[in-house]
């Protein structure tokens, strides 16, 4: 029960130790919701795959022995479905432990370096053009070396997967931090989308986003990486033009 205690309105010291009891119990209880909201939509999110597994089961107990056809592709489906369940899972975990802060180890790390070569993998891996634009100095930071290519990798990737334009990569500073910003041309993000995006399992489109593998997981993971660096994530976008994703990681 989340019952709040009465006297708070008190002004002695009784009065003040509920008053902060109230406000742990109302931290607790909004943890508690949070990690209840998880666990419901991360069962809603693998039932899907689920279901779609069971149906071709069935649909091979009936007809697998006679149709080679339907065999084919019963196993075609099972097969992709199974990976994106694991891929689903992986990214759960992954979550999960990155808000905790588990395995982070943090150095000084040359944020130029890092940044041309998840741009060049990108690059190779999709067959697109980045261009690189970065001040003459490289920038140093404190960070997780390897928790950071992630984040720029799953911007690029995003980058790639919603626009067939060239994709910007740049780094610059301000007084206090390192300033990384993805600008793509693609279809870009209403208002509405541009605040939920960063929500757990948040995808615009979920019947392309199935078709596409996204699991609406990457964008929660950018921001968590980030917050683990005490830094922001901001997002500029307009739809039909394309969008820009900056992130300020203090220096
Ligand atoms: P997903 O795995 O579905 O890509 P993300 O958390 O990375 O999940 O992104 C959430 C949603 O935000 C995506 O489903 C997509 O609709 C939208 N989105 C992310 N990046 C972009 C982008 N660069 N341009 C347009 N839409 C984007």
């Amino acid at each position: 029960k989340w019952e709040k205690v009465e006297f708070s309105d008190r002004k002695d010291e009784l009065g003040h130790m509920a008053l902060n009891f109230n406000e742990m119990n109302s931290r607790l209880k909004s943890m508690f919701d949070t990690q209840e909201q998880f666990v419901a939509n991360a069962s809603h999110e693998l039932k899907t795959p689920l279901a779609v597994i069971k149906s071709y089961v069935r649909l091979m107990e009936r007809q697998g022995k006679t149709n080679p056809d339907v065999m084919e592709e019963s196993l075609e489906t099972i097969n992709y479905e199974t990976d994106r369940m694991h891929h689903l899972i992986q990214q759960m975990l992954t979550l999960v432990s990155i808000e905790k802060g588990e395995l982070f180890t943090f150095r000084q790390v040359a944020l130029r370096p890092l940044l041309k070569q998840a741009s060049k993998s990108i690059a190779l891996a999709f067959d697109r053009t980045i261009t690189f634009e970065m001040t003459e100095q490289d920038i140093t930071i404190v960070g997780d070396e390897e928790k950071l290519k992630q984040l720029v990798y799953i911007l690029l990737d995003n980058a790639q997967k919603y626009s067939e334009k060239a994709i910007r990569l740049s780094l610059k500073k301000t007084e206090t931090d390192a300033v990384i910003e993805v600008k793509d041309y693609g279809e870009g993000l209403s208002k509405q989308d541009q605040q939920a995006i960063f929500d757990r399992f948040y995808r615009v489109d979920k019947a392309r986003a199935r078709e596409t593998g996204g699991t609406g997981l990457g964008l929660t993971i950018a921001k968590a990486i980030v917050d683990q660096h005490e830094g922001r994530i901001e997002v500029d976008s307009t739809l039909g033009e394309g969008t820009t994703f900056r992130i300020f990681l203090p220096l």
